[in-house]
């Protein structure tokens, strides 16, 4: 079953999408603000996200971009805000479709089932599963990484990670097992001017290596390709 997280704060419309969404055979979670939607996706990872962004404590924009250090599930914004420029900042925060308020049911529907479908197959919610990184925690032979609540532990000790270092852990987990190269890792940790500085990468590898690996001269998870970037195995 495909599951559903409705994010939205009204709730005549959580319950005219939840009665349609069950009647499709669709799980539907519901949650009436950011903070609950960030947990109820820990808990019970969404196959996709309908997303208001108008929420009582956060802006939705910003449960977005949190959803998206470990998820990859299509989040279809749903919106009344209806500028181009909410659209494309939506959009670039990791949003796979945008509609707005108000919308029609079966519009609404036609636009999960396609993003959905597109998320069908070899990537979807089993491999995903498997990773475990869908759920925001990342489990190793040596360490734990709990993304949402940044909470880092080594033999049942916890680690301190810097904002950088969480950072480029989060890139590579979304990439898990695939090589990232060092200017994709640069650019999206530091920005596009740091494109070059692989010699920061060096550096905050070694020390993450340094807090995370058993052996940090041998490193069994944090894995470098010479020449060329890292891959997260495990
Ligand atoms: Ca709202």
């Amino acid at each position: 079953m495909t599951r559903v997280l409705v994010v939205e704060d009204e709730p005549q419309l959580v319950r005219a999408l939840e009665i349609n969404l069950r009647a499709r055979k669709y799980d539907v979670d519901a949650a009436g603000d950011g903070a609950t939607a960030l947990s109820l996706a820990a808990q019970h990872p969404p196959d996709a996200v309908l997303l208001d962004l108008g929420l009582p404590d956060m802006d939705g924009i910003q449960v977005m971009r949190t959803l998206r250090r470990w998820s990859r599930a299509p989040i279809l914004v749903v919106s009344a805000r209806n500028t181009s420029d909410e659209k494309v900042e939506a959009l670039d925060a990791g949003a796979d479709d945008y509609i707005t308020k108000p919308f029609s049911m079966n519009e609404l529907l036609a636009r999960l089932r396609a993003a959905t479908r597109r998320t069908d197959g070899p990537k979807g919610a089993s491999s995903a599963e498997a990773t475990g990184a869908e759920s925001g925690v990342v489990r190793t032979g040596g360490f734990t990484l709990d993304l949402l609540a940044k909470k880092a532990t080594r033999d049942g000790a916890a680690i301190r990670l810097t904002p950088t270092e969480w950072h480029l852990l989060e890139v590579l987990i979304r990439n898990r097992g695939r090589l990232v190269t060092q200017r994709q890792l640069l650019q999206e940790v530091w920005g596009p001017t740091y494109r070059t500085q692989s010699n920061y990468l060096r550096v905050y590898m070694a020390q993450l290596r340094r807090k995370l690996e058993t052996d940090p001269s041998h490193p069994r998870y944090l894995v470098t390709a010479p020449g060329m970037g890292y891959r997260f195995e495990g």
